[in-house]
């Protein structure tokens, strides 16, 4: 069972499930080469993937080429289905930074064929999180739909862009997801990356920012089994 922490207070949140956005920025999913999916396109990733502040990333063996991806999270306050955008703000706790660490030569493979992005997504510690900034902080889903990213290896500058780039927008998604899945308090969305994805490799250093949400820092080795 994993736990994230509420900046600010000496609260704790057990994590739910955990919700991510594919091909959500325009510029990446050029980067990717991929189409533009008509509806908001998910996967799942298994909270046994997350750790916090200062946790380490292990590269798997049986993948030669792993990714940083930085995103902006929100976790689910309150139990809700088929929830209206226009109330997507009562059913938010807050927000924070997630890196969607994937296995991009197991994902290239697994495109080909069409099959899910299950593996390449889901290994322990492919989730490093940042503690809640709570919405109260923030100001609300619109006010997060217009902060600055930046995500830096080794202190070298590889992904710089803002929230606003999203396609679909946070209140979007709520109704989106709410529709096919009842959300819990902890669950977690993270709403898709931008573009400037690159290799990590042993021995780096992620640094990611988020305006108003903080950072979040983490390092990288190679799993030994
Ligand atoms: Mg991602």
């Amino acid at each position: 069972m994993k736990f994230l922490k509420i900046l600010g207070s000496q609260k704790k949140i057990k994590a739910g499930k955990i919700i991510c956005l594919a091909q959500n920025y325009y510029k990446h999913a050029k980067e990717m080469n991929s189409t533009l999916p008509k509806l908001p396109y998910f996967f799942l990733k298994p909270t046994t993937a997350l750790i916090p502040e200062g946790g380490t990333i292990l590269l798997p063996p049986i993948s030669k080429c792993v990714h940083h991806e930085i995103e902006l999270f929100l976790v689910v306050k309150k139990k809700g289905k088929n929830i209206p955008l226009q109330k997507a703000d009562e059913y938010i706790l807050g927000f924070g930074i997630l890196f969607d660490i994937t296995a991009r030569d197991i994902q290239k493979e697994g495109k080909k064929s069409a099959r899910s992005f299950g593996i390449s997504k889901s290994f322990d510690t492919f989730a490093p999180i940042s503690d809640i900034s709570p919405l109260e902080v923030v100001g609300g889903c619109n006010a997060a739909q217009n902060l600055e990213l930046k995500l830096k290896t080794n202190n070298e500058l590889r992904q710089h862009s803002n929230t606003k780039f999203m396609i679909y927008k946070i209140d979007e998604l709520i109704e989106f997801l709410s529709k096919i899945m009842t959300l819990e308090r902890g669950d977690i969305i993270s709403t898709g990356t931008p573009e400037g994805v690159s290799e990590i490799k042993e021995g780096d250093i992620l640094h990611g920012e988020i305006e108003k949400l903080g950072s979040l820092t983490v390092d990288v080795k190679r799993l030994v089994i």
